[in-house]
Protein backbone atom coordinates (compact mmCIF):
# COMPACT_ATOMS: atom_id res chain seq x y z
CA UNK A 1 0.00 0.00 0.00
CA UNK A 2 0.99 3.61 -0.57
CA UNK A 3 2.76 5.65 2.08
CA UNK A 4 1.22 9.09 2.53
CA UNK A 5 3.41 12.12 3.12
CA UNK A 6 1.06 13.10 5.95
CA UNK A 7 -1.68 11.18 7.73
CA UNK A 8 -4.08 13.23 9.87
CA UNK A 9 -6.18 11.51 12.53
CA UNK A 10 -9.48 13.38 12.96
CA UNK A 11 -11.38 15.74 10.66
CA UNK A 12 -12.61 18.14 13.34
CA UNK A 13 -11.68 21.79 13.74
CA UNK A 14 -7.99 21.03 14.25
CA UNK A 15 -7.53 18.26 11.68
CA UNK A 16 -9.24 20.07 8.78
CA UNK A 17 -7.52 23.39 9.57
CA UNK A 18 -4.14 21.69 9.63
CA UNK A 19 -4.76 19.81 6.36
CA UNK A 20 -5.83 23.05 4.66
CA UNK A 21 -2.80 24.86 6.02
CA UNK A 22 -0.44 22.13 4.79
CA UNK A 23 -1.97 22.16 1.29
CA UNK A 24 -1.82 25.98 1.11
CA UNK A 25 1.90 25.73 1.74
CA UNK A 26 2.63 22.70 -0.42
CA UNK A 27 -0.16 21.70 -2.79
CA UNK A 28 1.49 18.47 -3.97
CA UNK A 29 1.63 16.77 -0.56
CA UNK A 30 -0.19 13.45 -0.38
CA UNK A 31 -2.45 13.74 2.65
CA UNK A 32 -4.95 11.27 4.11
CA UNK A 33 -7.47 12.38 6.72
CA UNK A 34 -8.87 9.51 8.77
CA UNK A 35 -12.30 10.49 10.09
CA UNK A 36 -15.29 8.19 10.76
CA UNK A 37 -18.03 10.83 11.05
CA UNK A 38 -19.92 12.16 8.03
CA UNK A 39 -20.79 15.37 9.90
CA UNK A 40 -18.46 18.21 10.94
CA UNK A 41 -19.61 20.43 13.81
CA UNK A 42 -18.88 24.04 14.69
CA UNK A 43 -19.17 23.42 18.43
CA UNK A 44 -18.56 27.04 19.52
CA UNK A 45 -21.99 27.77 18.04
CA UNK A 46 -23.76 25.45 20.47
CA UNK A 47 -23.72 28.04 23.25
CA UNK A 48 -25.80 30.29 21.01
CA UNK A 49 -28.06 27.40 19.98
CA UNK A 50 -28.74 26.82 23.69
CA UNK A 51 -29.75 30.49 23.92
CA UNK A 52 -31.98 30.36 20.85
CA UNK A 53 -29.73 32.74 18.88
CA UNK A 54 -28.40 30.25 16.29
CA UNK A 55 -30.33 27.54 14.49
CA UNK A 56 -28.75 24.12 15.12
CA UNK A 57 -28.20 23.52 11.39
CA UNK A 58 -25.91 26.59 11.21
CA UNK A 59 -23.41 24.64 13.34
CA UNK A 60 -23.06 21.57 11.11
CA UNK A 61 -21.82 20.73 7.62
CA UNK A 62 -21.44 17.51 5.73
CA UNK A 63 -17.89 16.24 6.31
CA UNK A 64 -17.50 15.91 2.52
CA UNK A 65 -18.01 19.67 2.23
CA UNK A 66 -15.19 20.64 4.62
CA UNK A 67 -12.65 18.03 3.44
CA UNK A 68 -9.95 19.75 1.37
CA UNK A 69 -10.36 18.53 -2.20
CA UNK A 70 -6.72 17.51 -2.51
CA UNK A 71 -6.81 15.33 0.61
CA UNK A 72 -7.91 11.70 0.62
CA UNK A 73 -10.69 11.02 3.15
CA UNK A 74 -10.48 7.60 4.79
CA UNK A 75 -13.88 7.14 6.39
CA UNK A 76 -12.98 5.05 9.42
CA UNK A 77 -11.80 5.37 12.99
CA UNK A 78 -8.19 4.87 13.99
CA UNK A 79 -7.77 2.08 16.53
CA UNK A 80 -4.05 2.08 17.33
CA UNK A 81 -0.74 3.85 16.76
CA UNK A 82 2.53 2.16 15.76
CA UNK A 83 4.91 5.12 15.81
CA UNK A 84 7.99 2.89 15.57
CA UNK A 85 6.85 1.57 12.20
CA UNK A 86 5.25 4.85 11.04
CA UNK A 87 1.75 3.49 10.72
CA UNK A 88 -1.71 3.59 12.28
CA UNK A 89 -4.29 0.80 12.38
CA UNK A 90 -7.89 1.41 11.35
CA UNK A 91 -10.98 -0.11 12.94
CA UNK A 92 -11.12 -2.75 10.19
CA UNK A 93 -7.49 -3.73 10.83
CA UNK A 94 -5.94 -2.04 7.79
CA UNK A 95 -2.58 -0.35 8.42
CA UNK A 96 -1.96 3.11 6.93
CA UNK A 97 1.66 4.22 6.54
CA UNK A 98 2.97 7.78 6.72
CA UNK A 99 6.11 9.90 6.64
CA UNK A 100 4.60 12.36 9.16
CA UNK A 101 1.62 11.91 11.47
CA UNK A 102 -0.73 14.60 12.82
CA UNK A 103 -2.96 13.50 15.70
CA UNK A 104 -6.20 15.49 16.16
CA UNK A 105 -9.14 13.34 17.32
CA UNK A 106 -10.34 15.78 20.00
CA UNK A 107 -11.35 14.60 23.47
CA UNK A 108 -13.96 12.24 24.89
CA UNK A 109 -17.04 13.51 26.73
CA UNK A 110 -17.35 11.04 29.60
CA UNK A 111 -21.12 11.03 30.17
CA UNK A 112 -20.89 7.54 31.68
CA UNK A 113 -18.73 8.77 34.56
CA UNK A 114 -21.77 10.31 36.28
CA UNK A 115 -24.15 7.58 37.50
CA UNK A 116 -27.71 8.18 36.31
CA UNK A 117 -26.79 10.89 33.81
CA UNK A 118 -26.98 8.93 30.54
CA UNK A 119 -30.39 7.52 31.52
CA UNK A 120 -31.96 10.94 31.98
CA UNK A 121 -30.12 13.41 29.77
CA UNK A 122 -32.51 15.01 27.30
CA UNK A 123 -35.49 14.43 29.66
CA UNK A 124 -36.61 15.45 33.15
CA UNK A 125 -35.16 18.93 32.79
CA UNK A 126 -31.60 17.61 32.32
CA UNK A 127 -29.71 19.13 29.39
CA UNK A 128 -26.27 20.07 28.04
CA UNK A 129 -24.96 22.47 25.41
CA UNK A 130 -22.10 19.99 24.93
CA UNK A 131 -24.22 17.91 22.52
CA UNK A 132 -25.61 19.05 19.17
CA UNK A 133 -28.94 17.32 19.74
CA UNK A 134 -29.36 18.68 23.29
CA UNK A 135 -28.47 22.37 22.93
CA UNK A 136 -31.99 23.16 21.60
CA UNK A 137 -33.42 21.45 24.72
CA UNK A 138 -31.54 23.97 26.88
CA UNK A 139 -33.39 26.77 25.14
CA UNK A 140 -36.71 24.94 25.45
CA UNK A 141 -36.21 24.45 29.21
CA UNK A 142 -35.26 28.10 29.75
CA UNK A 143 -38.32 29.29 27.85
CA UNK A 144 -40.66 26.98 29.76
CA UNK A 145 -39.31 27.62 33.23
CA UNK A 146 -41.22 30.24 35.22
CA UNK A 147 -40.03 29.44 38.74
CA UNK A 148 -38.01 26.88 40.70
CA UNK A 149 -34.35 25.92 40.88
CA UNK A 150 -31.85 25.76 38.04
CA UNK A 151 -28.46 24.10 38.56
CA UNK A 152 -25.43 24.57 36.29
CA UNK A 153 -22.38 22.33 36.68
CA UNK A 154 -18.71 22.38 35.72
CA UNK A 155 -16.49 19.27 35.99
CA UNK A 156 -12.76 19.20 36.90
CA UNK A 157 -10.32 20.61 34.33
CA UNK A 158 -9.30 20.06 31.64
CA UNK A 159 -12.46 20.67 29.60
CA UNK A 160 -12.97 22.18 26.19
CA UNK A 161 -13.99 25.82 26.32
CA UNK A 162 -13.71 26.21 30.09
CA UNK A 163 -16.09 29.19 29.97
CA UNK A 164 -18.95 27.31 28.32
CA UNK A 165 -20.56 26.06 31.57
CA UNK A 166 -20.93 29.69 32.70
CA UNK A 167 -21.98 30.95 29.28
CA UNK A 168 -25.04 28.69 29.37
CA UNK A 169 -25.88 29.98 32.84
CA UNK A 170 -25.53 33.71 32.12
CA UNK A 171 -27.57 33.53 28.92
CA UNK A 172 -30.32 31.59 30.72
CA UNK A 173 -30.35 34.12 33.57
CA UNK A 174 -30.49 37.01 31.13
CA UNK A 175 -33.49 35.46 29.40
CA UNK A 176 -35.31 35.08 32.75
CA UNK A 177 -34.31 38.60 33.78
CA UNK A 178 -35.68 40.07 30.55
CA UNK A 179 -39.01 38.34 31.10
CA UNK A 180 -39.20 39.39 34.77
CA UNK A 181 -38.87 35.81 36.04
CA UNK A 182 -35.40 35.80 37.56
CA UNK A 183 -36.62 36.79 41.04
CA UNK A 184 -38.56 33.55 41.26
CA UNK A 185 -35.76 31.30 40.02
CA UNK A 186 -32.95 30.10 42.27
CA UNK A 187 -29.74 29.65 40.29
CA UNK A 188 -26.74 27.69 41.55
CA UNK A 189 -23.35 27.24 39.87
CA UNK A 190 -21.60 24.10 41.07
CA UNK A 191 -17.99 24.00 39.89
CA UNK A 192 -15.52 21.26 40.77
CA UNK A 193 -12.75 23.86 40.65
CA UNK A 194 -11.79 26.47 43.23
CA UNK A 195 -12.26 29.66 41.16
CA UNK A 196 -14.83 31.20 38.83
CA UNK A 197 -12.36 31.42 35.91
CA UNK A 198 -8.76 30.29 35.65
CA UNK A 199 -7.33 33.66 34.51
CA UNK A 200 -7.80 36.23 37.28
CA UNK A 201 -8.05 39.28 34.98
CA UNK A 202 -11.50 38.20 33.81
CA UNK A 203 -12.97 37.33 37.21
CA UNK A 204 -14.09 40.84 38.32
CA UNK A 205 -16.29 41.32 35.24
CA UNK A 206 -17.77 37.85 35.67
CA UNK A 207 -18.41 38.46 39.38
CA UNK A 208 -20.60 41.46 38.58
CA UNK A 209 -22.86 39.11 36.62
CA UNK A 210 -22.87 36.50 39.39
CA UNK A 211 -24.15 39.28 41.67
CA UNK A 212 -26.52 40.86 39.18
CA UNK A 213 -28.26 37.54 38.47
CA UNK A 214 -28.18 36.50 42.14
CA UNK A 215 -26.29 33.29 41.37
CA UNK A 216 -25.26 31.09 44.29
CA UNK A 217 -21.69 30.16 43.26
CA UNK A 218 -20.45 26.98 44.91
CA UNK A 219 -16.77 26.29 44.17
CA UNK A 220 -15.41 22.83 44.99
CA UNK A 221 -18.75 21.17 44.32
CA UNK A 222 -18.53 18.27 41.87
CA UNK A 223 -21.50 16.54 40.24
CA UNK A 224 -21.34 12.82 41.10
CA UNK A 225 -24.85 11.54 40.42
CA UNK A 226 -28.25 12.36 38.93
CA UNK A 227 -31.64 10.90 39.73
CA UNK A 228 -33.67 12.19 36.81
CA UNK A 229 -37.10 10.91 37.82
CA UNK A 230 -36.78 12.38 41.33
CA UNK A 231 -35.05 15.48 39.90
CA UNK A 232 -32.19 15.32 42.37
CA UNK A 233 -28.51 16.00 41.65
CA UNK A 234 -25.71 14.82 43.95
CA UNK A 235 -22.57 16.86 44.54
CA UNK A 236 -19.36 15.89 46.29
CA UNK A 237 -18.05 18.76 48.38
CA UNK A 238 -15.16 19.41 50.72
CA UNK A 239 -11.39 19.46 50.33
CA UNK A 240 -8.81 16.72 50.79
CA UNK A 241 -10.06 15.84 54.23
CA UNK A 242 -13.71 15.03 54.66
CA UNK A 243 -15.88 14.71 51.59
CA UNK A 244 -19.62 15.00 51.90
CA UNK A 245 -22.30 14.33 49.33
CA UNK A 246 -24.97 17.01 49.11
CA UNK A 247 -28.31 16.48 47.35
CA UNK A 248 -29.91 19.34 45.47
CA UNK A 249 -33.41 19.07 44.01
CA UNK A 250 -33.78 20.85 40.65
CA UNK A 251 -36.28 21.87 38.01
CA UNK A 252 -33.57 22.36 35.40
CA UNK A 253 -30.03 20.91 35.35
CA UNK A 254 -27.42 21.97 32.79
CA UNK A 255 -24.57 19.47 32.89
CA UNK A 256 -21.08 19.76 31.47
CA UNK A 257 -19.67 16.20 31.46
CA UNK A 258 -16.19 15.19 32.66
CA UNK A 259 -13.71 15.17 29.77
CA UNK A 260 -10.87 12.77 29.14
CA UNK A 261 -8.54 11.70 26.33
CA UNK A 262 -10.06 9.33 23.74
CA UNK A 263 -9.56 5.70 24.86
CA UNK A 264 -7.45 4.67 21.86
CA UNK A 265 -5.09 7.60 22.55
CA UNK A 266 -4.85 7.06 26.31
CA UNK A 267 -4.01 3.38 25.73
CA UNK A 268 -1.28 4.18 23.18
CA UNK A 269 2.45 4.82 23.50
CA UNK A 270 2.06 8.44 22.34
CA UNK A 271 0.10 9.51 25.45
CA UNK A 272 1.62 10.92 28.62
CA UNK A 273 0.39 9.98 32.10
CA UNK A 274 -2.71 12.21 31.68
CA UNK A 275 -3.83 10.13 28.69
CA UNK A 276 -3.51 13.08 26.31
CA UNK A 277 -0.81 13.20 23.60
CA UNK A 278 2.60 14.31 24.86
CA UNK A 279 3.91 17.31 22.88
CA UNK A 280 6.46 20.05 23.21
CA UNK A 281 4.20 22.98 24.17
CA UNK A 282 5.80 25.31 21.60
CA UNK A 283 6.52 23.12 18.56
CA UNK A 284 3.64 20.65 19.16
CA UNK A 285 6.02 17.83 18.26
CA UNK A 286 6.09 14.58 20.21
CA UNK A 287 9.10 14.30 22.55
CA UNK A 288 10.01 10.81 21.29
CA UNK A 289 9.00 10.56 17.61
CA UNK A 290 10.24 13.55 15.56
CA UNK A 291 7.73 12.99 12.73
CA UNK A 292 4.70 12.92 15.06
CA UNK A 293 2.71 16.07 15.86
CA UNK A 294 -0.59 16.73 17.61
CA UNK A 295 -3.00 19.65 17.95
CA UNK A 296 -6.48 20.50 19.16
CA UNK A 297 -8.19 19.22 22.27
CA UNK A 298 -6.13 16.01 22.36
CA UNK A 299 -2.79 17.56 23.37
CA UNK A 300 -1.37 17.40 26.87
CA UNK A 301 -0.57 21.13 27.04
CA UNK A 302 -1.87 23.75 29.43
CA UNK A 303 -3.54 26.01 26.84
CA UNK A 304 -7.32 26.57 26.84
CA UNK A 305 -8.83 23.78 24.72
CA UNK A 306 -10.69 25.85 22.12
CA UNK A 307 -11.23 26.08 18.37
CA UNK A 308 -9.42 29.42 18.65
CA UNK A 309 -6.38 27.54 19.93
CA UNK A 310 -6.59 25.08 17.05
CA UNK A 311 -6.73 28.03 14.62
CA UNK A 312 -3.33 29.21 15.89
CA UNK A 313 -1.87 25.73 16.23
CA UNK A 314 -2.73 24.59 12.67
CA UNK A 315 -0.16 26.72 10.82
CA UNK A 316 2.48 25.98 13.47
CA UNK A 317 2.04 22.24 12.96
CA UNK A 318 1.86 22.66 9.17
CA UNK A 319 5.18 24.52 9.03
CA UNK A 320 6.86 22.07 11.40
CA UNK A 321 5.53 19.00 9.55
CA UNK A 322 6.92 20.33 6.28
CA UNK A 323 10.26 20.91 8.00
CA UNK A 324 10.16 17.36 9.40
CA UNK A 325 9.48 15.92 5.92
CA UNK A 326 12.67 17.70 4.83
CA UNK A 327 14.55 16.16 7.75
CA UNK A 328 14.77 19.52 9.50
CA UNK A 329 14.00 20.68 13.04
CA UNK A 330 10.77 22.55 13.88
CA UNK A 331 10.84 26.25 13.03
CA UNK A 332 7.46 27.57 14.21
CA UNK A 333 6.24 28.02 17.80
CA UNK A 334 2.84 28.21 19.49
CA UNK A 335 2.40 30.61 22.43
CA UNK A 336 -0.55 28.83 24.03
CA UNK A 337 -3.16 31.22 22.61
CA UNK A 338 -6.75 30.29 23.29
CA UNK A 339 -9.91 32.32 23.40
CA UNK A 340 -13.11 32.04 25.32
CA UNK A 341 -15.90 34.49 24.50
CA UNK A 342 -17.90 34.60 27.75
CA UNK A 343 -21.48 35.44 26.83
CA UNK A 344 -22.46 37.31 29.99
CA UNK A 345 -25.72 38.61 28.53
CA UNK A 346 -27.43 38.53 25.16
CA UNK A 347 -25.58 41.26 23.27
CA UNK A 348 -22.41 41.47 25.40
CA UNK A 349 -19.31 39.33 25.80
CA UNK A 350 -16.25 39.27 28.05
CA UNK A 351 -13.65 38.15 25.49
CA UNK A 352 -10.97 36.16 27.30
CA UNK A 353 -7.84 35.72 25.15
CA UNK A 354 -4.74 34.32 26.80
CA UNK A 355 -1.77 32.03 26.33
CA UNK A 356 0.47 29.79 28.43
CA UNK A 357 0.69 30.85 32.06
CA UNK A 358 -2.47 32.97 31.77
CA UNK A 359 -0.63 35.68 29.83
CA UNK A 360 -3.16 38.00 28.18
CA UNK A 361 -2.89 37.88 24.38
CA UNK A 362 -5.54 40.30 23.09
CA UNK A 363 -6.19 40.37 19.34
CA UNK A 364 -7.32 43.98 19.48
CA UNK A 365 -5.87 47.17 20.96
CA UNK A 366 -7.44 48.06 24.31
CA UNK A 367 -9.10 51.25 23.06
CA UNK A 368 -11.02 49.22 20.50
CA UNK A 369 -11.89 46.17 22.58
CA UNK A 370 -10.92 45.57 26.20
CA UNK A 371 -11.55 41.85 26.72
CA UNK A 372 -11.77 42.28 30.49
CA UNK A 373 -15.01 44.22 30.13
CA UNK A 374 -18.32 43.15 28.61
CA UNK A 375 -18.60 44.68 25.13
CA UNK A 376 -21.07 44.73 22.26
CA UNK A 377 -18.22 44.51 19.77
CA UNK A 378 -17.13 41.14 21.17
CA UNK A 379 -20.72 39.87 20.84
CA UNK A 380 -20.81 41.05 17.23
CA UNK A 381 -17.56 39.16 16.67
CA UNK A 382 -18.93 35.91 18.08
CA UNK A 383 -22.39 36.24 16.53
CA UNK A 384 -21.48 37.51 13.06
CA UNK A 385 -17.75 37.31 12.36
CA UNK A 386 -16.37 34.12 13.90
CA UNK A 387 -18.64 31.63 12.09
CA UNK A 388 -17.62 32.84 8.60
CA UNK A 389 -13.99 33.15 9.75
CA UNK A 390 -14.24 29.50 10.83
CA UNK A 391 -15.87 28.06 7.68
CA UNK A 392 -14.15 30.24 5.07
CA UNK A 393 -10.89 31.14 6.79
CA UNK A 394 -9.68 28.57 9.29
CA UNK A 395 -10.97 25.48 7.48
CA UNK A 396 -9.60 26.72 4.13
CA UNK A 397 -6.08 27.51 5.28
CA UNK A 398 -6.57 31.28 5.03
CA UNK A 399 -4.65 32.59 8.00
CA UNK A 400 -5.43 36.31 8.10
CA UNK A 401 -4.88 36.71 11.80
CA UNK A 402 -2.92 33.61 12.63
CA UNK A 403 0.29 33.29 10.66
CA UNK A 404 2.86 31.08 12.41
CA UNK A 405 5.60 32.77 14.45
CA UNK A 406 9.15 31.55 15.00
CA UNK A 407 9.72 29.54 18.16
CA UNK A 408 9.76 31.68 21.29
CA UNK A 409 8.27 34.77 19.65
CA UNK A 410 4.83 36.20 20.18
CA UNK A 411 3.33 38.17 17.30
P1 LIG B 1 -13.19 18.16 17.44
O1 LIG B 1 -13.57 19.38 16.68
O2 LIG B 1 -14.07 17.65 18.49
O3 LIG B 1 -12.94 17.04 16.33
C1 LIG B 1 -12.45 15.75 16.61
C2 LIG B 1 -12.70 14.87 15.38
O4 LIG B 1 -11.98 13.64 15.53
C3 LIG B 1 -14.17 14.52 15.20
O5 LIG B 1 -14.58 14.82 13.88
C4 LIG B 1 -14.21 13.02 15.49
O6 LIG B 1 -15.21 12.35 14.74
C5 LIG B 1 -12.81 12.59 15.10
N1 LIG B 1 -12.40 11.33 15.76
C6 LIG B 1 -12.71 10.91 17.01
N2 LIG B 1 -12.19 9.70 17.24
C7 LIG B 1 -11.51 9.34 16.11
C8 LIG B 1 -10.77 8.18 15.74
N3 LIG B 1 -10.63 7.13 16.56
N4 LIG B 1 -10.22 8.15 14.50
C9 LIG B 1 -10.36 9.21 13.66
N5 LIG B 1 -11.07 10.32 13.96
C10 LIG B 1 -11.64 10.37 15.18
N6 LIG B 1 -13.98 26.94 21.12
C11 LIG B 1 -13.76 28.25 20.86
O7 LIG B 1 -12.73 28.58 20.28
N7 LIG B 1 -14.64 29.22 21.21
C12 LIG B 1 -15.82 28.92 21.81
O8 LIG B 1 -16.61 29.81 22.10
C13 LIG B 1 -16.11 27.55 22.09
N8 LIG B 1 -17.28 27.20 22.68
C14 LIG B 1 -17.57 25.87 22.84
C15 LIG B 1 -18.81 25.55 23.36
C16 LIG B 1 -19.19 24.22 23.49
C17 LIG B 1 -20.55 23.89 24.06
C18 LIG B 1 -18.28 23.19 23.09
C19 LIG B 1 -18.69 21.75 23.20
C20 LIG B 1 -17.05 23.52 22.61
C21 LIG B 1 -16.66 24.86 22.47
N9 LIG B 1 -15.41 25.23 21.96
C22 LIG B 1 -15.14 26.56 21.72
C23 LIG B 1 -14.33 24.22 21.82
C24 LIG B 1 -14.07 23.73 20.40
O9 LIG B 1 -15.25 23.26 19.82
C25 LIG B 1 -13.02 22.63 20.43
O10 LIG B 1 -11.91 23.07 21.16
C26 LIG B 1 -12.57 22.24 19.02
O11 LIG B 1 -13.65 21.68 18.32
C27 LIG B 1 -11.39 21.27 19.07
O12 LIG B 1 -11.08 20.78 17.81
P2 LIG B 1 -10.55 19.28 17.63
O13 LIG B 1 -10.38 19.11 16.16
O14 LIG B 1 -9.43 19.03 18.54
O15 LIG B 1 -11.75 18.35 18.13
Amino acid sequence: AATYDVVIVGGGSAGIACAASLLKRQADLSIAIIEPSDVHYYQPGWTLVGAGVFQPRATRRAMAEVMPRKARWIRQAVRAFQPDSNSVTLADGTAIAYHALVVAPGLKLDWGAIPGLSETIGRNGVTSNYRYDLAPYTHELVRKMAQGRALFTQPPMPIKCAGAPQKAMYLSCHDWEQRGLLEGIEVEFHSAGPVLFGVADYVPALMTYIERYGIDFRPGSKLVGVDGDARIARFEQGGDGEKTVVERPFDMLHVVPPQVAPDFVAASPIADESGFVAVDPATLRHPIWPNLFALGDVIAASNAKTAAAARKQAPVVAVNVIAALDGKNPVAGYDGYGSCPLTVERGRIVLAEFGYGGKLLPSFPNWLLDGRKPTRLAWFLKDRMLPPIYWHGMLKGREWLAGPSPIGQTP
